[in-house]
């Protein structure tokens, strides 16, 4: 509405932006003091020039605004802080509000009642909105925004729409049922349009859309966006202003919430201006009086936004569909590639990474190494200790193997059963050697109990193959010699390293 803003507003303080009850209670120094100086400043700069455009637009003080701004400006500062923090801002905004309306020609009466009727607009919206913790709205989310348009941009408006006519009506003024209609819709565009619009603002997605990557497609819809409405709104010859609707639905899509209002108050601007000029679209044959055209173009924009918010919403949720539904397919992803008991990578995972690294040996001309892992007389273990205990048993030496200090390219896994494997990039016969002697010397180091074996302790035993691939041959091939070099290790006693030199073409010249 023409003359409508913010005024003081006592809610209840809020938990959140205070954690420490002491400080909470500050008492009335809290409510005082806004939640920052300097956004304080800049908000009420803003709000001053909504305030003065929205009240300079206007030709004559007779005619409504056909957008006001300024309180939809000041909802969107409200609602992301704490309400404690609200009253300083609207006592500031009662100021420049009464201050703008004696400046651009009101009486003071009407200054002040304007100011009043604006102050219980905002206050209405942003109590109805804000939530308690004062974490700002997401109008993507279909509930938020229907909560948004039913009590900030229709319900608040009606309110102090009504509260003016009231107070009208008792001081017996002039009234103008049309004035009144055109001040209502102005209010209700200037919650819908400013309100999303500084929200965003707030998160910075301004900066989003200024991004290398993004910045000439911004340009380049907004900018023709902006000719068309200029070139729609400067003739009165043909109703064309449908024109205006595919430009700003691909605004939507490909700029999203923050671009589209950013399209619509670009269409606007020019709309408003020439349309307080007699010129463009609504401005011939059916609008037979100012008001008229005014009430039409105010349903035009009001349409645009509806169709912005109804398809970013949309856009919104398939967003966090595809969020959720990608989040699950990684989940599910890396949980079939884990082997559930030990968290060590699973069989699948293994072999694909072996093939992978092959691959890339062979490509690159570099040795491979792989060691095979046998927990030794691990069935006596079992029916010793039981399945339950052997389980245990197996985490801990899978723990002991992730924890042996292997490169970021190395890959433990569980082969199968109560044996591991260890894939080693790049690694010499002597380096695999090094490390399985390591391991091999970790798990006895460990000292876990294994009566019905003789060292009274698990231990391991491990086969150590190390190839220069080639195309020749496939990766079955290391673990052939890995295996048979785990046997080997076995038939010589267990608890030792042993690798299959003879059988397999050392790497050992690497
Ligand atoms: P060796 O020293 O020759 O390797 O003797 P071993 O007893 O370890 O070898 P064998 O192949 O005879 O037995 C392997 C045992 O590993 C049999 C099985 O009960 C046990 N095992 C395999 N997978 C699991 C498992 O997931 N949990 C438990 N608790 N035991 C397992
Ligand atoms: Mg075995
Ligand atoms: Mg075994």
């Amino acid at each position: 509405m023409k003359a409508l803003s913010p005024a003081a507003h006592d809610g209840p303080g809020s938990p959140s932006s205070s954690p420490h009850p002491a400080r909470a209670q500050a008492g009335l120094l809290a409510w005082a003091h806004p939640d920052s100086y300097f956004r304080f400043s800049f908000v009420m700069l803003l709000y001053l020039v909504a305030s003065w455009g929205g009240n300079s637009l206007t030709r004559t003080p007779a005619v409504a605004d056909i957008i006001w701004p300024a309180n939809g400006l000041l909802l969107a500062f409200l609602l992301p802080i704490a309400r404690r923090h609200w009253a300083s801002y609207l006592a500031a905004s009662i100021v420049i509000n009464t201050g703008v309306h004696v400046v651009c020609g009101f009486s003071p009466s009407r200054a002040v009642l304007y100011t009043a009727a604006n102050t219980i607009e905002v206050v209405i919206a942003a109590l109805l909105v804000s939530s308690r913790d004062g974490s700002k709205p997401d109008l993507t989310k279909m509930r938020t925004l229907l909560r948004f348009v039913f009590c900030a941009v229709l319900l608040a408006p009606c309110a102090s729409t009504g509260f003016v006519e009231m107070v009208l009506a008792v001081w017996t003024y002039p009234r103008h049922p049309e004035l009144l209609a055109n001040w209502l819709v102005g209010d209700v565009m200037g919650m819908a349009l400013m309100t999303p619009l500084c929200l965003a603002l707030d998160r910075s997605e301004f900066l989003a859309l200024l991004a290398p990557r993004k910045r000439w497609e911004t340009i380049g819809i907004l900018g023709a966006i902006l000719l068309l409405s200029i070139a729609v709104f400067t003739q009165t010859g043909l109703p064309i202003d449908f024109l205006i609707i595919p430009p700003v639905l691909v605004a939507v899509f490909r700029l999203r919430g923050t671009g589209a209002a950013l399209a619509i108050l670009l269409v606007a601007a020019p709309a408003v201006y020439m349309t307080e000029r007699a010129h463009g679209a609504f401005m011939i044959s059916g609008a037979s009086t100012d008001h008229h055209g005014f009430f039409i173009l105010q349903l035009f924009l009001c349409v645009n936004l509806v169709i912005v918010y109804a398809v970013n919403a949309a856009l919104g949720a398939r967003d966090r569909i595809h969020q959720e539904m990608t989040a699950a397919f990684h989940e599910a992803d890396a949980m079939a590639a884990q082997d559930y008991a030990t968290g060590l990578a699973n069989r699948l995972r293994f072999d694909r990474q072996l093939e992978r690294e092959w691959q890339n040996a062979a490509r690159q001309h570099n040795s491979l190494a792989l060691l095979m892992v046998d927990i030794d007389q691990f069935k006596l273990y079992n029916d010793h200790y039981g399945h339950l205990a052997g389980d245990e048993c197996l985490r801990r030496i899978a723990a002991i193997m992730a924890g042996a200090s292997l490169r970021s390219t190395d890959m433990v896994a569980r082969y199968g059963g109560e044996e591991f494997a260890v894939i080693l990039p790049r690694a010499t016969r002597e380096g695999a050697m090094a490390l399985a002697e390591r391991i091999r010397q970790s798990v006895a180091d460990a000292q876990l109990r294994h009566l019905p074996y003789t060292p009274g302790i698990v231990t391991v035993s491990i086969g150590v193959a190390s190839m220069r691939p080639d195309n020749a041959k496939d990766e079955t091939a290391l673990i052939q010699c890995a295996d048979r070099a785990l046997y080997a290790a076995k038939r010589a006693g267990r608890n030792r390293v042993e690798s299959s030199e003879e059988e397999c073409p050392s790497a050992q010249d690497d």
